[in-house]
């Protein structure tokens, strides 16, 4: 099976990109930090990455002149690239979503000809989710026809963006605007920080780096203070407001397009969640190769390996179905707003429980696997980089309980149409309430009965299976909270305190099934099949296979208590047996982890360099056999 050609398929990733890629990797790896860089000083670090983008850059300008801009965009997945990769991914969003058209064009080519590098300056140290209460203000003065940008107090002192502290010569700001002694809302403003020629700040800004974190030593996360700051006033993005010089507000469309602006965030967070399977991926081709070479893998842990495998996998197909979704959106923005917005929503609710879901999966994924081997404790060797930019996934783009949170409240509402019979209301992603709504009607009867472990082995089955799970995790939690209403609960104390627990493991529920529906619709789909060789195509419907399979056992608890299946007695038999059945069918497949997914050649990169240092020790052996590496797993470079 090729591998290169799967993971090419999976993603977005463009082909040039990996001949790029190719490129460093043959020829000049110098941009493949070495281990030293981890203990290296801050300003080294800034100064690694700097030339890594210039180096790509130039590559990348000299091999496709005509496609240089557009292949920037991919650039992140060359290798890591600091402020320019807030750039791209967190600072020309939001001006392509809330800017005019021609403000848009000029930050991007800006941008793109690495003349501005730009920050994403939402979060306050007093406000992280709830986004509403940020406190930076923006006050028109039409005196000299400008904004004056101001931090009212310590808590409104915007906090942890990334490459504020020392990188960026610009930022985009959120504030609350007045005009004329008006609120007009949080808007969003693109704001100059340095001279572009001394790199110092200018007068009425005060930023720096936020200092030493559990990861990410790569990025400087920044702290940013405005004192009464002046900004012109087309820095404010004016797609859907405008102030003229005498401060006539006009705003265009209604109250919910200021929704649009979240779109901007939503683009990171879908993003992300490649970067999650992705660092995933690394972390296990590392694990992999360091464990399998001590002897042969117990069969309990090649389970392991492969049921984490078929999660990352499986899911790298939907989060390419949500990047698309996601390209989808910012070109219907431009010419149907309201199809824009509904498009949002449902865009939002899927990104809130699919980030919440990978990053927690993913950091145990990591944990446990960085934990199966001691080289996986050491900082040389990448594994322990892949957890730490994991962590904190699990606060960024949103705080992950705060984001199920949100789902669920979404999946109680779509409940509510599901009683009234207001099918039409509930978007495309979560028609299945629709579908197994009929379950709901038989509480004491075994629910989608499976006789024996042989039809687990069929995906239909367990589609079926998930559907009666989720709609009766959805049901149950909308139960309780009806209760509590009925009981006069305020819902502030009921979501924030009394049900909080539920609609977090309800949301989560929700997530993993609609994950699993949505990869095979993709695999169900034609161009889908006529993309892939005919072998790679069934290994991926095996590996869906195991991980329907593991989500019924994650889920075997509320399976139960609703009597779906099997009598709770025998369920988790018939599935233990589904599984040792579904993993002996690609068994093969364990050999492929070890080739990681041809992405971060830099993370091999560390465990050559770590290897050969061991060796060259005097206790070389020693080190060898404790730790079960040596020649023999060196990646070829
Ligand atoms: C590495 C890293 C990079 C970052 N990069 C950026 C960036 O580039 N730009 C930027 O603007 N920000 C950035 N952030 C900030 C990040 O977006 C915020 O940390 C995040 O939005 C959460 O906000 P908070 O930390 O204030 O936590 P809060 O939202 O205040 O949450 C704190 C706790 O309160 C709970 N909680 C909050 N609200 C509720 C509620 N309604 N109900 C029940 N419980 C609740 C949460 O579950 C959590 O446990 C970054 C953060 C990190 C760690």
């Amino acid at each position: 099976m090729d591998l290169k050609q799967l993971t090419t398929s999976l993603t977005t990733t463009r082909e040039e990109i990996h001949k790029v890629r190719e490129y460093f990797r043959t020829q000049d790896n110098s941009i493949y930090v070495k281990p030293e860089f981890m203990i290296s000083p801050f300003q080294e670090r800034i100064r690694q990455f700097a030339n890594n983008f210039i180096k790509t850059y130039q590559k990348i300008e000299e091999q496709y002149p005509d496609k240089h801009h557009e292949l920037l965009f991919h650039m992140q997945h060359v290798s890591l690239l600091g402020g320019m990769y807030m750039t791209l991914q967190a600072f020309l969003p939001p001006i392509q979503l809330l800017g005019t058209e021609e403000q848009y064009q000029k930050w991007r080519k800006l941008a793109l000809e690495g003349r501005v590098i730009g920050a994403y300056a939402q979060t306050e140290i007093g406000h992280g989710s709830d986004v509403q209460s940020l406190q930076t203000t923006a006050t028109y003065h039409k005196e000299t026809k400008s904004f004056i940008l101001h931090t009212p107090s310590t808590k409104a002192v915007k906090f942890w963006p990334g490459a504020l502290g020392v990188q960026s010569s610009h930022c985009v700001c959120q504030a609350q605007t007045y005009v004329d002694g008006k609120h007009c809302g949080l808007q969003t403003f693109v704001v100059p920080l340095r001279d572009p020629k001394t790199y110092k700040l200018f007068e009425g800004v005060d930023s720096g780096d936020i200092g030493p974190k559990l990861s990410y030593s790569w990025n400087d996360n920044g702290y940013l203070k405005f004192t009464n700051y002046h900004v012109s006033l087309d820095s404010l993005l004016m797609k859907f407001i405008t102030v003229d010089e005498t401060g006539t507000v006009t705003k265009s469309g209604d109250k919910t397009t200021v929704k649009i602006g979240y779109g901007g965030m939503l683009g990171l967070r879908v993003g992300l969640s490649n970067y999650f399977l992705t660092d995933g991926l690394r972390a296990m081709a590392m694990a992999y190769r360091n464990t399998s070479k001590v002897g042969p893998l117990l069969p309990i842990k090649k389970r392991e390996f492969l049921s984490d495998f078929a999660f990352l996998y499986s899911n790298l197909l939907t989060v390419d179905w949500l990047t698309r979704m996601f390209k989808i959106y910012t070109e219907t923005v431009t010419k149907d707003i309201k199809a824009a917005l509904r498009l949002l929503d449902e865009l939002h609710n899927l990104a809130c429980g699919i980030k919440a879901y990978y990053s927690w999966r993913v950091v145990d994924l990591i944990r446990r696997h960085s934990q199966s081997q001691t080289v996986g404790n050491l900082m040389f060797c990448g594994v322990v980089v892949c957890y730490g930019d994991t962590v904190p996934a699990v606060t960024y783009e949103g705080d992950n309980a705060v984001m199920l949170q949100q789902l669920a409240k979404t999946l109680c509402k779509y409940m509510r149409f599901v009683e009234m019979e207001e099918f039409q209301k509930i978007p495309d992603s979560f028609k299945f309430m629709e579908e197994f709504r009929h379950l709901l009607d038989k509480p004491d009867e075994i629910k989608i009965p499976i006789e024996n472990s042989k039809e687990l082995l069929d995906v239909q089955k367990i589609d079926e299976l998930i559907g009666a799970i989720t709609i009766f995790a959805i049901k149950d939690c909308y139960e309780k909270m009806k209760e509590k209403v009925m009981s006069g609960e305020s819902m502030n104390v009921m979501w924030n305190e009394k049900l909080q627990g539920s609609m977090v493991e309800m949301a989560m529920i929700v997530t993993r099934g609609i994950t699993f529906k949505m990869t095979r619709r993709i695999l169900q789909a034609q161009d889908m099949k006529a993309k892939m060789k005919v072998k790679d195509f069934g290994i991926l419907g095996d590996l869906l296979l195991i991980y329907g399979l593991d989500i019924l056992r994650q889920d075997l608890k509320i399976a139960c208590l609703f009597k779906i299946g099997a009598a709770p007695e025998k369920l988790g038999g018939l599935i233990d047996e589904a599984q040792e059945v579904a993993c002996k069918k690609v068994e093969e497949f364990t050999e492929y982890i070890a080739e990681g997914h041809h992405y971060f050649e830099q993370d091999l990169y560390y465990v050559r360099d770590y290897n050969e240092r061991a060796l060259s020790d005097n206790g070389a052996d020693r080190i060898k056999e404790s730790i079960g590496v040596g020649e023999t797993i060196l990646p070829k470079l």
